[in-house]
């Protein structure tokens, strides 16, 4: 990104493992902006909270533990397949974050508004210092409403979940199809169903079926409407 262009949010929300991540980093990566990826502050505190031992429903223990938290988001530091580091105070927990206790917890912990509440301040934060790509469930609708560049990914089921295996199989951990697809249902039922910004598609957003492109035409036609933007603004 260069001094004049204008600063423009993208928001890019959707269904669990629908490949907001490797969409957002990939954008990221070529316009120069932070990729930050919301689902990780959750994930944070829910591990948090399983060491801790408190429980995935209680709203009052998880947002008084999450006032505790140092959480920090940061370009990959180590080279290992990553698309960001996520520092708990001194500790890297970028893949104890994606551990199957935490994918079992995080969707629960989600849904409890006090949770919720700790956590907004710190992603609007980093949206509103800087151009960032921004991946999570209500990005587009709550946390950046204001977001020029909006985005809903979907996919079918069984291709979200052959995905997440490979991902986990990359890193040598075993897990069964069928488990993993499971768990993705769960989630997004859970995170569409909750009463504190469920997972919505914001009605200007552009929806993309992941299942049916390859990242290089979601890519272009993200990167056409943000031309487009681009454009428009630098003419006001
Ligand atoms: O994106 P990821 O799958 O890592 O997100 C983990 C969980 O965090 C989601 O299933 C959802 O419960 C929660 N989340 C959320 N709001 C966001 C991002 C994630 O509730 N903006």
């Amino acid at each position: 990104m260069t001094m004049n262009e204008p600063r423009i949010t993208i928001a890019i929300d959707g269904t669990a493992g629908s490949g907001k991540s490797a969409l957002g980093s990939h954008l990221a990566a070529k316009l120069g902006y932070l990729f930050v990826d919301t689902g990780a502050f959750y994930r944070a505190l829910t591990l948090a909270a399983l060491r801790a031992d408190i429980s995935v429903d209680n709203g009052p223990a998880l947002a008084a533990l999450a006032q505790t938290l140092d959480i920090t988001i940061a370009p990959p530091a180590v080279a290992d397949g990553r698309q960001f580091t996520l520092m708990l105070g001194e500790e890297d927990v970028t893949w104890d974050i994606r551990s199957p206790a935490v994918d079992a917890g995080v969707s629960p912990v989600a849904a409890q508004p006090e949770a919720r509440a700790a956590l907004l301040p710190l992603q609007k934060d980093l949206a509103a210092r800087r151009a960032v790509v921004m991946v999570g469930r209500d990005v587009g609708t709550v946390v950046c409403p204001d977001a020029e560049v909006k985005v809903f990914l979907v996919a079918d089921l069984e291709t979200r979940a052959q995905r997440r295996r490979q991902e986990l199989a990359a890193r040598g951990t075993d897990v069964s199809s069928i488990h993993i697809a499971q768990n993705l249902a769960d989630r997004d039922r859970i995170d569409s169903s909750r009463a504190t910004a469920p997972l919505t598609q914001a009605p200007e957003a552009i929806v993309l079926d992941t299942s049916k492109l390859t990242l290089a035409q979601e890519a272009a036609k993200v990167l056409t409407k943000v031309e487009a933007i681009k454009n428009t603004l630098s003419k006001e």
